[in-house]
């Protein structure tokens, strides 16, 4: 993508779909493309195809296959599992989750605020790790749910999801899980933990994007958000995207199959990567450096320089990364991930993400800690950050 020279550090953004999730997605398209409801030769051949990618997902977290309802994405796995669940239980009107959520959670518990729900946000120390105490403190009888990510998309902190399970399954609180950035990425087995609701998202391990499932487990019920047919047993309606869901299912076997020597390649890349910098830019701070992160992530502050600059700079030497700050009207806003760390402004206004892959090479590390050390200098002699 983008010629040879390009080198690609935004998986946490999306990842590079894998040869054999393009090439089957294609044959799908042009061959087959009967409806799985169909009771047909072609039909039942296609929803074979499904119930096999429905494995393959239910493989890589844990899961029983029954368990997995595929949905559009991430996005939608999360707004069905929270909507669904908060109407499941209208006598509760408490939903707990943290300050550093991805806007699809926080967006979405924000309009809930709106509409009479009370939305506890539990806080993070600085480096990122979840408040256990306040979040035990919050679970109180008249909370519906708890939502929390698991691997942070902008830092790759990782939450102690086995405790604030155990805390939320102690209280009796259902628990929905943002496992987004972490599948593929961590160890996942919803078999052992007690959660109830957990949402992937297949264009972040190498799958196609638009495609996503949603972990129920047995016996929690939750109300379907979109009304049609009676596909995904009643919980998603409208046509399965085949294609789409067999290449997620393909993305899931493959990213099960990576080997920790495989990851922990990748997690040696990211600590030079991270050492080098640090080495040699002195304006370089990393933000959740203490804190257990997922291997391909680091999040580096550079002191008094903008992140849009800096992007900018390194997009035009080849360097293709994202800023955690968003840019709204006009002003930049720091990240909200990084404000709730209390991260010193002048490091968060020039966050930058770097996010490897198992693609990333030795070589594109080497080059990256070539052009970083280049373009801040740039950057911090022009005056104009
Ligand atoms: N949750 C987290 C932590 C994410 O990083 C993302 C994607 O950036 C999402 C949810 C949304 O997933 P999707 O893009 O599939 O809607």
């Amino acid at each position: 993508m983008g010629g040879m020279s390009t080198i690609y550090l935004d998986n946490n953004a999306t990842t590079q779909p894998l040869d054999d999730v393009i090439e089957t997605m294609n044959r799908m398209l042009r061959d087959e493309y009967a409806n799985p409801s169909s009771v047909h030769p072609l039909g039942q051949a296609v929803r074979h195809r499904v119930e096999c990618a429905r494995a393959q997902v239910a493989a890589l977290i844990g899961a029983e296959p029954r368990d997995v309802v595929f949905t559009s994405g991430g996005t939608e796995s999360i707004n069905l599992a929270i909507r669904g669940l908060l109407a499941q239980r209208p006598d509760r009107k408490r939903v707990v989750t943290s300050t550093v959520e991805h806007s699809a959670v926080r967006n979405l518990c924000h309009q809930l605020a709106r509409e009479g729900i009370v939305v506890d946000e539990i806080g993070v120390d600085a480096d990122g790790r979840l408040d256990l105490a306040q979040l035990e403190h919050a679970l109180t009888d008249d909370v519906a749910l708890l939502s929390l990510m698991w691997a942070n998309n902008e830092t790759g902190v990782l939450f102690d999801v086995e405790s604030a399970a155990s805390l939320a399954s102690q209280r009796g609180v259902p628990l929905h899980l943002d496992a987004v950035q972490a599948a593929g990425k961590v160890h996942i087995n919803a078999a052992d933990l007690p959660v109830q609701l957990l949402s992937i998202s297949a264009h972040k391990f190498h799958g196609p994007k638009g495609a996503g499932a949603l972990f129920v487990r047995k016996r929690t019920r939750i109300k379907p958000q979109l009304i049609g047919g009676r596909q995904e047993r009643d919980l998603r309606a409208g046509t399965e995207n085949v294609a789409a869901i067999v290449g997620m299912g393909i993305a899931a076997e493959a990213a099960g199959r990576v080997s920790d020597a495989e990851r922990n390649r990748v997690a040696a890349l990211r600590d030079r990567l991270e050492q080098g910098i640090r080495e040699r830019v002195d304006r370089a701070m990393v933000n959740g450096a203490e804190a257990p992160r997922i291997a391909n992530t680091t999040n580096i502050g550079f002191r008094d320089l903008a992140a849009e600059a800096l992007l900018i700079l390194l997009g035009d030497a080849g360097v293709c990364v994202s800023s955690g700050s968003a840019c709204s009207s006009g002003s930049l806003e720091p990240s909200h991930v990084l404000a709730a760390m209390n991260v010193d402004p002048r490091f968060a206004h020039g966050a930058i993400r770097f996010s490897l892959s198992r693609f990333t090479t030795d070589d594109e590390i080497d080059r990256v800690l070539e052009i970083v050390p280049r373009v801040v200098e740039r950057l911090a002699a022009t005056g104009s950050h």
